[in-house]
C-alpha cells in the first residue's frame, strides 16, 4: 500500500466530537517521546502532518487524519511523562477509555516502544488494555537505528517477555532515521484493514 492523501480532520476529546462516518481506523499509541508523531509522518511522507512535540506530554488529544479518501489514522495521546500531574494523567486515561470503549470501526492498534528499552510499566499497562477491551495489535520498536543488528534478537525477547506477547503477533522495527520498517508496517496495515479501504 501507498499512502497518496494524508489530510488532517479533527481532534476530539468527548466521543460527539469524533467523526461521525464509519470509516475503519488504525490508532497510533506510545508512551510520549517514543517517536509516533515521526513516524506518521513518516508513513504519510508529510514532514509536519503531525507536529513532532518539543514539549513531551503536551497532547492530550485524539488526533483523525483522514488517510488515501478511505481510512482514518487516529493518533492518540501519549502517556508517561514524568512532569504530567495525576490529574492529567487522569485525564489521560479518561481520553483513551472513552475512544477504546466505542470504537467498532477500530480495526487495529499499533503500539509503539522504545526498541533500547525494556518497555516501561505504563507500556504493559497500555498493552493489557487493548487486550482487554478486544482489539488486534502490532507493536512497533522505534529508534532501531540506536541499536546494533546483533541487539535485535534481544530487543524482540524482551519486549516479547515483558508485554506477555502471543507467538502470533509482530514486532515491526521502525527507524524513520534510516527508513527501516515503513513498507512492514503499511503491509501490516494493509492486511488489517483487509482491502476494504483499496
Ligand atoms: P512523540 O512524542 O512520540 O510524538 O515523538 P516524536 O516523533 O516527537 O519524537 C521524539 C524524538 O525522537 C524527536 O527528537 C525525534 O527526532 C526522535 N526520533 C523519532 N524517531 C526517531 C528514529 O527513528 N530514530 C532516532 N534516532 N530518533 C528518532
Amino acid at each position: 500500500m501507498e499512502i497518496k492523501q494524508s489530510e488532517f480532520v479533527t481532534s476530539a476529546v468527548s466521543l460527539n466530537q469524533y467523526p461521525i462516518d464509519s470509516m475503519l481506523e488504525i490508532a497510533f499509541v506510545g508512551r510520549s517521546n517514543v517517536g509516533k508523531s515521526s513516524l506518521i509522518n513518516n508513513l504519510t511522507n508529510r514532514r509536519k502532518l503531525v507536529k513532532v512535540s518539543g514539549t513531551p506530554g503536551k497532547t492530550r488529544l485524539v488526533n483523525f487524519f483522514i488517510i488515501n479518501n478511505s481510512f482514518y489514522f487516529v493518533d492518540l495521546p501519549g502517556y508517561g511523562y514524568a512532569k504530567v500531574s495525576k490529574v492529567e494523567q487522569a485525564t489521560w486515561g479518561k481520553t483513551i477509555e472513552t475512544y477504546l470503549l466505542n470504537r467498532p470501526q477500530l480495526k487495529k492498534i499499533m503500539l509503539l516502544v522504545d526498541s533500547r528499552h525494556k518497555p516501561t510499566e505504563d507500556d504493559i499497562i497500555m498493552y493489557n488494555w487493548i487486550k482487554h477491551y478486544g482489539y488486534e495489535s502490532t507493536i512497533i520498536a522505534t529508534k532501531c537505528d540506536k541499536i546494533k543488528k546483533s541487539e535485535m534478537a534481544k530487543s524482540i525477547k524482551t519486549i516479547r517477555e515483558t508485554l506477555g506477547m502471543s507467538a502470533e503477533e509482530k514486532i515491526i522495527f521502525y527507524s524513520t532515521l534510516k527508513k527501516i520498517g515503513k513498507e512492514q508496517v503499511l503491509d501490516d496495515i494493509e492486511l488489517s484493514l483487509n482491502g476494504e479501504m483499496l
